[in-house]
Formats: C-alpha cells, structure tokens, sequence
C-alpha cells in the first residue's frame, strides 16, 4: 500500500531545512495568508512583531492614494569596475530587479500625506540587501532636491545592510554625497523626516539616516553600524540582549520616538502640520503655527523656540 502524502504546514512554519517561511511569524510562529499580512500593514496581528515591507507597500501604507510620483525611476547602476564575485554584479542586478521590480534599493518621489506636500525616499531591503550605491544616493539626491526646490518636507524610510560592495569606493562615495544634501535641506530651512526600519545598518546609519531633524524608529529594529554578532566577534564581549535595538537608541537619545507602523502615517501627518502649514489652513482653534518667510530662521528653529525648546547645533 502506497502511503499518503499530506502535506502538513506545521505551526512553527519551518520548511524542510529549516527555512521559515516568510509569512511566519518569527516570535509568535503564527503564519498568515499574504493578503492578511497585507491588510494587517505587515504587523503581526498577534504579537506586534513588524515584518519587512517593500519600498511601493511602504509608499501606499503612508501616502494619499494616487499622488505619489516617481522620480529617478530609470536610473540603473553602471558597472564601472566589471565586479564579479561568485557572479558578476550585472547579474546581481538583473535579477533583483527581476525579483523587486524596482530599479535599484530606493524609489524617490514626492506625493501628499494628509493633504500636505512631501518629498519621499524609501528603501527596500529586498534589492541587494538595501544596499547603498549610486543609484541609491543619486535617487536620495533627487528626493532633496525636490524638497528644497519646493520647500516641502523631505521624509526618508530606510532598511539597509550598508554599502554595495560591488561597487567599492563609489558605494562609500554615497555617505558624503547624501549627507550633503541634507546639509543642503538644512540651510535652505527645509525639514527632514526619518524613519529607520529594520535594519538600518553600516554606512546608511552612518550617514543620513541619522541626520534627520526628527528621528522615529519602528519597534524592535536593529539600528548600529554593525550588528550584535560582528561587535562580539570583535570585542570578544557578550553585547546586551537589546543592544543596537530601537528601544535602546530611544533610551541612548539617539532617536525622538519608537512609533508602530500602524501609527506611523498619523505622526508624520502630525508633523507635516507642525513644519509644514497648508496655504489654505483653516484659522481659529486650527490657526497655524507659524509661516514661513523667505530668508527668515529655520522654521524648526522657530517652532522649537515657540515651544521653549533650543535646538543644538553642530
Ligand atoms: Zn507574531
């Protein structure tokens, strides 16, 4: 007698190897449908834990439907160096462009957010890891660039690995490239908005990610250079159980809030309020805080110091 197969998804969700599969959940073990996970925003609806989402997901999560325009969309890495590691880099590319449909690990744009204008950068960690090179900076780039041009507020969701190795010292060339443009938001007084997503790692942190003029984090993300594991390699110590956690950047002053993704598109509409009055605000109880005058403070400055609060400079 032929024995029957019955192909049993297990709680746990382990397929043979030990892989899990990626709509189960890593702490609780529940296991979703994809469009549960989808509607659920791609939160556990069991126990919170955030699984990864995708830079056009991300987009749709937090901007008005239909006003997002892509910018930069047909930029694609060159290969100066005719890098090949086990395959060549081309190789690499095609098919995380094949398996994303994006064309590198940021999609650039602008759209509208509850009403209020903003330039939007937003990574996604599927395509080589998040990892930073050319096109990823240039796209950042214009993201600012459209920012300043239109004194809307820059808003940035990163999930990063760290620099594409691939292409060597213009993947580090991109540190300085971006932190320069938000340099630039800075002097023209134009707010920058970062959201770091797990994980956020290497030259990304070490860079602009960092930089924002309002720094939240999503739960539980793993925010450090390098990750708990290289540290205790090198030091030879046992790092804390939360170390490079969101929860422990939050306590270390390294971040302004922990904000779950549910909540995340209410906070950034509370902001755009804040550094960002529509013209057609309404007066009263409503009445804006400020307005921004050409040539006039950095409009953080103004709504800190109205509030009493100073703001460091470097
Ligand atoms: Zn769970």
């Amino acid at each position: 007698m032929t024995p029957i197969e019955v192909n049993i998804e297990r709680p746990g969700g382990e397929e043979s190897g030990g892989r899990r599969h990626p709509n189960t959940c890593p702490t609780c073990r529940s296991h979703y449908r994809e469009d549960e996970l989808r509607h659920a925003q791609r939160v556990c609806p069991h126990c919170g834990h955030h699984f990864a989402v995708g830079a056009m997901e991300r987009i749709e999560q937090l901007v008005d439907p239909g006003t997002f325009v892509e910018i930069g969309s047909d930029l694609r890495a060159a290969d100066p160096l005719a890098f090949v590691d086990i395959k060549p880099y081309i190789d690499r590319l095609s098919a995380a462009e094949l398996q994303t449909g994006l064309g590198d690990s940021l999609v650039a744009g602008h759209g509208r957010i509850v009403g209020r204008g903003a330039a939007l950068a937003v990574m996604d960690f599927a395509f080589m890891g998040g990892s930073m090179g050319s096109v990823m900076g240039e796209r950042f780039c214009l993201a600012a660039d459209h920012a300043e041009r239109f004194g809307v507020p820059l808003i940035s969701v990163t999930a990063s690995g760290g620099a594409r190795m691939q292409e060597n010292i213009l993947a580090l060339m991109q540190m300085a490239k971006t932190v320069g443009a938000v340099d630039g938001l800075r002097e023209a007084g134009v707010p920058y908005i970062s959201i770091l997503a797990h994980p956020t790692t290497g030259g990304v942190i070490a860079s602009f990610a960092s930089l924002g003029d309002v720094v939240v984090a999503e739960p539980g993300a793993l925010l450090s250079f390098a990750g708990p594991r290289v540290v205790e390699q090198t030091t030879g110590e046992k790092t804390a159980a939360d170390f490079g956690r969101a929860e422990s950047n939050l306590r270390l002053g390294q971040l302004d809030a922990v904000v779950p993704r549910r909540e995340l598109r209410g906070e950034l509409a509370k902001l755009l309020m804040l550094f960002s009055p529509a013209e057609d605000e309404p007066t009263g109880d409503n009445e804006p805080l400020m307005t921004i005058v050409e040539g006039d403070a950095n409009p953080i400055d103004k709504v800190l110091g109205r509030l009493g609060l100073g703001r460091r400079r470097g």
